[in-house]
C-alpha cells in the first residue's frame, strides 16, 4: 500500500466546486475507514472528487447539511451547485433533533432544490425523555411537519447499536409516535434501522403506518428486501451499498422490487468506495448510482430515471 500523501489542492472551497472527474486514485489494499491514509484525509476534511455527471438527474433523498465534517465551509448553495454539476438536482434535507429540525424547516424555504424531513433521532429520543421534555419536542416536530415544503417524519426509528436495553421504551414511544404524525399529516416516514431489523417491522405492521415508508441507509438483507416489497415500503441505499463487506446489501439491491428502490448519501457519513473516510457530500451520489447501476446490470439511464421518478413518488414535486 502506498502510505504516501500527495498534496491535493482543497476541491470543495467557498465560490467553487469540485474540479473535473478524474479517476479515482488507488485506494489502497484496504477499504476500512480506519486505514491509515484514509484516516489522515478524514483528519484534513478532504472532500472526494467530483464525478463525471449523471446522465439523467436523480435527487438525494436523504442528507444532512447542518453537520459540517470538511475543512472548508461551503455554503448549502454552493454544495446545491457542486450536485447539480454532478446530476444531483436535488436532495432531502433531514433532520436529527430540535435544532436541526428547525434548521430543515427554514433552509427548505431559501431554495427550491431543498426538501425537508423533520424528526428526533432515535438516539435523542431516550435523552429528552430522561430530561422530562421528550412530549413537548415532539408537539415541536409535528408543528414543524405541517411545513408545506416538509415532506417526511425523519429521522426516526430504532437504534439498538448506540442505545442500551434502559433507553429502548422510551425510543420506541417515540417511534410510535413519529409514525403517527406520519400518518394524520400524510408525510412520508424515513426511518432509522440500525441492529432493530425485527422490531421495525413489527412496529410498522402493528401500527398504522403511513402510505409512504422508507428505510432510509438500508441495511438489511435479501429476506428484508423481500419484506419491503410485500409491503410496499421503499429501501433507500447509501454509500454502504458500495462497501467491499456489504454483500448483503447487494444481494438486497438484486431482490428489491425496482419501483421501491431510492439513493442517499446520508452525507456527511457514509461516503463510497473507494472515498471511504473522507467527507461525503450530495454531489458523490453518482459513485453510489454507478455501482448500483453495475450490481444490478442495468442501463444507467434507465436507473436513474426510475430513482427520481421513486423519489418523487414519495416525496412529491420539488417544484
Ligand atoms: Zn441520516
Amino acid at each position: 500500500m502506498c502510505t504516501s500523501v500527495l498534496p491535493v489542492p482543497h476541491p470543495y472551497a467557498v465560490g467553487q466546486t469540485p474540479p473535473a472527474y478524474r479517476e479515482p486514485e488507488e485506494a489502497g489494499t484496504s477499504d476500512g475507514a480506519g486505514d491509515g491514509a484514509a484516516a489522515r484525509r478524514r483528519r484534513r476534511g478532504e472532500y472526494l472528487p467530483l464525478p463525471e455527471p449523471l446522465p439523467v438527474p436523480v435527487i438525494d433523498n436523504h442528507t444532512h447539511f447542518d453537520f459540517r465534517e470538511g475543512a472548508v465551509e461551503v455554503t448549502i448553495g454552493e454544495a446545491l451547485d457542486a450536485a447539480a454539476a454532478a446530476g444531483v438536482r436535488g436532495a432531502v434535507q433531514v433532520g436529527t433533533d430540535l435544532a436541526s429540525s428547525r434548521f430543515t424547516a427554514a433552509v427548505v424555504e431559501q431554495d427550491r432544490r431543498l426538501l425537508g424531513a423533520v424528526a428526533l433521532h432515535p438516539n435523542e429520543a431516550p435523552l429528552l425523555a430522561a430530561a422530562g421534555t421528550l412530549d413537548d419536542a415532539l408537539t415541536e416536530i409535528e408543528q414543524l411537519a405541517a411545513g408545506p415544503r416538509i415532506r417526511a417524519l425523519g429521522e426516526t426509528g430504532l437504534d439498538y447499536f448506540r442505545t442500551g436495553e434502559d433507553g429502548r421504551g422510551s425510543q420506541l414511544a417515540s417511534f410510535r409516535s413519529h409514525l403517527d404524525i406520519a400518518r394524520r399529516l400524510g408525510r412520508a416516514l424515513q426511518i432509522h434501522d440500525r441492529e432493530a431489523h425485527d422490531d421495525v417491522v413489527a412496529t410498522l405492521l402493528s401500527d398504522t403506518a403511513p402510505d409512504r415508508v422508507v428505510l432510509h441507509c438500508f441495511s438489511g438483507d435479501a429476506e428484508l428486501a423481500r419484506t419491503c416489497n410485500e409491503h410496499g415500503w421503499y429501501m433507500s441505499f447509501a454509500g454502504t451499498v458500495t462497501f467491499k463487506n456489504a454483500a448483503n446489501l447487494r444481494e438486497a439491491l438484486l431482490v428489491a422490487d425496482p419501483a421501491l428502490v431510492l439513493t442517499e448519501t446520508d452525507a456527511p457519513f457514509l461516503t463510497p468506495h473507494p472515498y471511504r473516510g473522507r467527507p461525503n457530500a450530495s454531489y458523490a451520489v453518482p459513485y453510489t448510482v454507478r455501482a448500483m447501476a453495475g450490481i444490478l446490470d442495468t442501463d444507467l439511464d434507465a436507473l436513474c430515471a426510475r430513482l427520481t421518478a421513486n423519489t418523487e413518488a414519495v416525496y412529491g414535486s420539488w417544484d
